[in-house]
C-alpha cells in the first residue's frame, strides 16, 4: 500500500518550522505497513493544494495532509480540497457543541471564525479531535483515502493514533503483518560497522526482510523490518538476519528498543554487576551524569557526582595534584586518572569516571587541539585513560565525550576489551 504525506505551512517553507510531522508519520505509517513513497511540502496556496493532491492520488491509496486547517486567514486547506472534490460546506453541529464548550470553559468569546472550523466538506467524515479545536477530515474517493489533518504536531499525533490506524486497518483490512527490531550499537562508526564488522548481509535480505543503517551522535541503530501473513511469521523473517548480527557486531550492541538510550543499558550493566558509580566532569559540564540519572530508578547506582571545572576544584575536591596542573596540565592522562580515582574515593562509589579536555572554540594548542579529550576510568582493579580528538564544536564535543566515556563503562563492566571507536587505554 502506498502513501505518500502533503505537508502544507508557509512556515515550513521559510525555515521558521521544521517538519516533524511527515517524519512521524513517515515512521507511524511504516509500521502499520504502508510504503510511504513522497512528502510534499507546500505553502498554503490553494491550487497547489489542489495539484499536489491530485498529483499524489494517482499515485498512493493514502494521502494524508496536515497544517492549514486553523481559524486564521491563512489557513486555507480545507476549502481547497472540498472545491477539489466539488463538496460543499456543512456545519457540524457536534463539533460546533464541541469547540463552543471548550471556549466557555476557558472563557474565551466565541467568533465567526471558530465557527468556520465547525464546517466540515458535506459527503466527507469527521475525525473528532479530542486534543485541538479543529478536527481531522476523512475522504473517500472510490477507494482511495485522503485524510486532512491539523498541523500542530500534538494534535496530528492524537489523531493519527486514535482516530487514523484504526480507520486505515479498517479499510485496508489485512495489510500483512510487520515486525521491527531496532538494535543499538555505540562507539563505532556506519561505514566501519558496514564494511568491516557487518559484511555481506544481502543472502538474508528479501522482499520481505530488509534493514537500514540510522547512525545517530555515538553510534548506529540498526533497524530490521520484517513482514509475514501472521504475526508469528513476521517475527520471525528477521530472527536470522538477527542472530547473524549478533554474531558479528554483539560486543557493540547494548540492546535492542527504539526509545533504549546508552545511559539506561550502562545502568542495566551497572546493577547487573551491583556497582556504583561516580562522575567528575569538567569539559562535560555536569552532562554524563545528566544522562545516567535520566532513567528512572539510576539512584541505586549513580552515587553522585562533582562538576569540576576549574583548576582549584580539581584540586581541592579531587585530589588533583598542583604538580600535575603544572607540569602536564589539566587536559592529561595524569589528572583525568586523579579526577577518576579521587571522585570514586571521595563518594564511596565503586567506579569513577571523568572528563577533562578541550571543548572549544578556543583554547587549543599544537599539541592539544580543540576536541581534545581525556577521559579517565578508575575502579579496584582497573584503572586507565582514553584520549580522543573530536571535533571543533563545543556543543559536539561535549554530546560525545559524554558518548564515549559512558560506552567506555558499559564495555569494561562487560568484559569487552575494545574501546569505543578503538580508542586506546593509557596507563601511568
Ligand atoms: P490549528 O487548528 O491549531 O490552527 P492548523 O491545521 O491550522 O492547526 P497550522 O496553523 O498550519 O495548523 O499550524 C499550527 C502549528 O503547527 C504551527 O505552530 C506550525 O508551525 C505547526 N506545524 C504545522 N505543520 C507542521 C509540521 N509539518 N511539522 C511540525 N510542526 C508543524
Ligand atoms: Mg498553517
Amino acid at each position: 500500500m502506498k502513501a505518500q504525506l502533503i505537508s502544507i505551512g508557509n512556515e515550513l517553507l521559510i525555515g521558521d518550522t521544521i517538519n516533524t510531522n511527515a517524519s512521524w508519520m513517515g515512521q507511524f505509517l511504516t509500521e502499520l505497513g504502508f510504503e510511504v513513497t513522497q512528502v510534499h511540502t507546500i505553502s498554503d496556496e490553494p491550487a497547489l493544494i489542489q495539484n499536489t493532491l491530485r498529483q499524489s492520488l494517482e499515485d498512493a491509496q493514502l494521502v494524508i495532509t496536515t497544517g492549514g486547517l486553523g481559524p486564521t486567514h491563512d489557513d486555507l486547506t480545507k476549502k481547497a480540497i472540498a472545491d477539489l472534490f466539488g463538496m460543499d460546506m456543512r456545519l457540524d453541529p457536534e463539533v460546533l457543541a464541541f469547540i463552543k464548550e471548550l471556549f466557555e470553559k476557558r472563557n474565551i468569546p466565541f467568533s465567526a471564525s471558530n465557527q468556520e472550523q465547525a464546517e466540515i466538506p458535506d459527503g466527507a467524515e469527521v475525525l473528532f479531535n479530542k486534543a485541538g479545536t479543529a478536527p481531522g477530515i476523512w475522504f473517500d474517493r472510490n477507494g482511495k483515502y485522503v485524510v486532512v489533518l491539523p498541523g500542530v504536531p500534538y494534535e496530528m499525533k492524537y489523531l493519527m493514533k486514535y482516530r487514523v490506524a484504526d480507520k486505515l486497518r479498517e479499510v485496508f483490512g489485512d495489510v500483512g503483518f510487520f515486525h521491527h527490531r531496532y538494535l543499538k550499537t555505540a562507539g563505532i562508526g556506519e561505514s566501519t560497522l558496514s564494511d568491516q564488522v557487518l559484511g555481506d548481509l544481502s543472502g538474508f535480505l528479501n522482499d520481505g526482510v530488509s534493514m537500514a543503517f540510522l547512525p545517530y551522535a555515538g553510534g548506529v541503530t540498526l533497524r530490521l523490518n520484517g513482514s509475514g501473513d501472521t504475526k508469528e511469521e513476521a517475527r520471525a523473517s528477521v530472527q536470522e538476519l538477527a542472530d547473524t548480527i549478533y554474531e558479528r557486531a554483539g560486543h557493540f550492541i547494548f540492546g535492542e528498543g527504539k526509545e533504549l538510550t546508552l545511559s539506561e543499558a550502562v545502568g542495566t550493566a551497572l546493577k547487573k554487576h551491583n556497582l556504583t558509580i561516580a562522575t567528575a566532569e569538567s569539559c562535560t559540564g555536569g552532562l554524563v551524569g545528566d544522562h545516567l540519572t535520566n532513567t528512572a530508578g539510576s539512584s541505586a547506582y549513580v552515587q553522585g557526582g562533582i562538576i569540576s571545572y576549574s583548576n582549584s576544584v580539581k584540586v581541592s575536591q579531587l585530589g588533583v595534584t598542583q604538580h600535575d596542573l603544572d607540569s602536564v596540565g589539566a587536559v592529561s592522562k595524569e589528572v583525568a586518572l586523579h579526577m577518576a580515582k579521587g571522585v570514586a574515593e571521595r563518594l564511596g562509589a565503586d567506579i569513577g569516571i571523568s572528563t577533562t579536555g578541550i571543548a572549544g572554540p578556543g583554547g587549543g594548542t599544537e599539541q592539544k587541539p580543540v576536541g581534545t579529550v581525556w577521559m579517565g576510568f578508575w575502579s579496584a582493579d582497573q584503572h586507565f585513560a582514553v584520549r580522543a580528538l573530536f571535533t571543533k564544536d563545543r556543543i559536539m564535543n561535549k554530546q560525545r565525550t559524554m558518548m564515549v566515556v559512558l560506552e567506555i563503562v558499559r564495555r569494561t563492566i562487560s568484559g569487552i576489551e575494545e574501546l569505543p571507536y578503538n580508542l586506546q587505554k593509557h596507563t601511568v
